[in-house]
């Protein structure tokens, strides 16, 4: 099945917008660097890249008869506040954990930013004591089996709705929009610069830009300090969602790009260079982005080009996923 035959909700405001980061790029002084901004696709509770995945998954949850989304996160997940504002959308009802991911000392983290958007739309919140992992766990398959027994239809989403069979479609959609307009603006982006943690952003990209005929590089930065997993995780899933949209190849191992670097010791918790970038991106573009993700995809993005491994002719896409209400939970970073 091509791409354009799998069933899509529409969720998103249309192509998320492109534009140019120019005094960003002047003061690096390499590379030109753009942005398109999954932060802005969505009426939808702010959007981020978790909207577009999900345009995909809720024509099969609808098939199914499901009347509650069940999925998991962390305290700040933006994936859940995500998965709430979908489930509201499609009049269904959310039943989210919310797991510690993070060791990080606000006293308002369980309260604020996406969390709070959560109960605001509705969504039933169960906070649980258990650290940082994408996998299938344990209180997840107990909250499944809680809406079975108070008579309800689940439908499970698993964390960033990646480990889903139809998790990779959003961004390999994204590969298409981009190759669109690419040809509106007369640009060719030959780098594509993504934050990856749960892995179906930069692996739906993957399989997306594989089907197109001009190669270009798609570098996932990882920030969840766990890169072996990450790694994996990107490759099994770029190689599911080729195969499911027909790229008719296998992908090449140098398609398959996830470098480690800038996410500190932990998910979650922002190092220097996440904070300068967040700075840099704030003072010099207005642009915010977060310390969890996007800061510390910015960070590689910025020593990339900063040491010339992404040449000065580059043009380089910056995809910004979205993330900004979790910087809620963060406000002890910027108390001057
Ligand atoms: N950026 C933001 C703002 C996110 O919420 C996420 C979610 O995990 C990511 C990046 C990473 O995307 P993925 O989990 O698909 O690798």
């Amino acid at each position: 099945m091509a791409l354009a035959d799998f069933p899509r909700y529409p969720l998103t405001f249309g192509p998320s917008p492109i534009h140019p980061l120019d005094r960003l790029s002047a003061h690096l002084g390499g590379a030109r660097i753009w942005a398109k901004r999954e932060d802005v696709n969505s009426g939808l509770a702010y959007g981020g890249n978790k909207t577009r995945k999900l345009e995909y998954l809720v024509p099969d949850a609808i098939a199914s008869g499901a009347d509650t989304l069940v999925s998991i996160g962390g305290y700040q997940s933006n994936h859940t506040r995500q998965v709430a504002a979908v489930a509201a959308r499609i009049g269904m009802k959310a039943l989210l954990v919310q797991e510690k991911w993070v060791d990080w000392p606000d006293s308002v983290g369980d309260r604020v930013g996406n969390i709070l958007l959560s109960r605001i739309m509705g969504a039933e919140v169960r906070l649980d004591p258990a650290g940082f992992g994408i996998g299938f766990k344990s209180s997840w398959e107990r909250a499944l089996q809680d809406v079975r027994d108070r008579g309800g239809v689940p439908y499970g989403i698993p964390a960033g709705a990646s480990d889903h069979r139809l998790g990779g479609l959003g961004f390999a959609n994204w590969a298409m929009e981009v190759e669109q307009q690419e040809r509106e603006l007369g640009v060719f982006f030959d780098t594509v610069v993504v934050c990856s943690v749960t892995g179906s952003t930069h692996a739906g990209m993957i399989a997306g830009f594989a089907a197109q005929d001009r190669p270009r590089r798609v570098i996932g930065i990882d920030a969840s300090a766990k890169i072996d997993e990450t790694r994996e995780q990107v490759a099994r899933i770029a190689r599911r969602t080729a195969e499911l949209i027909e790229v008719g190849r296998e992908l090449r191992e140098d398609e398959i790009t996830v470098l480690e670097g800038w996410a500190g010791e932990l998910y979650g918790i922002p190092v220097e260079s996440t904070i300068e970038a967040m700075k840099l991106t704030g003072s010099l573009e207005g642009v915010i982005i977060d310390p969890v993700y996007e800061g510390k995809s910015m960070a590689g993005l910025i020593e990339l080009v900063g040491g010339g491994d992404i040449p000065k002719d580059s043009n380089v896409l910056y995809a910004h996923l979205g993330g900004q209400p979790a910087l809620n939970a963060y406000s002890a970073l910027f108390t001057s």
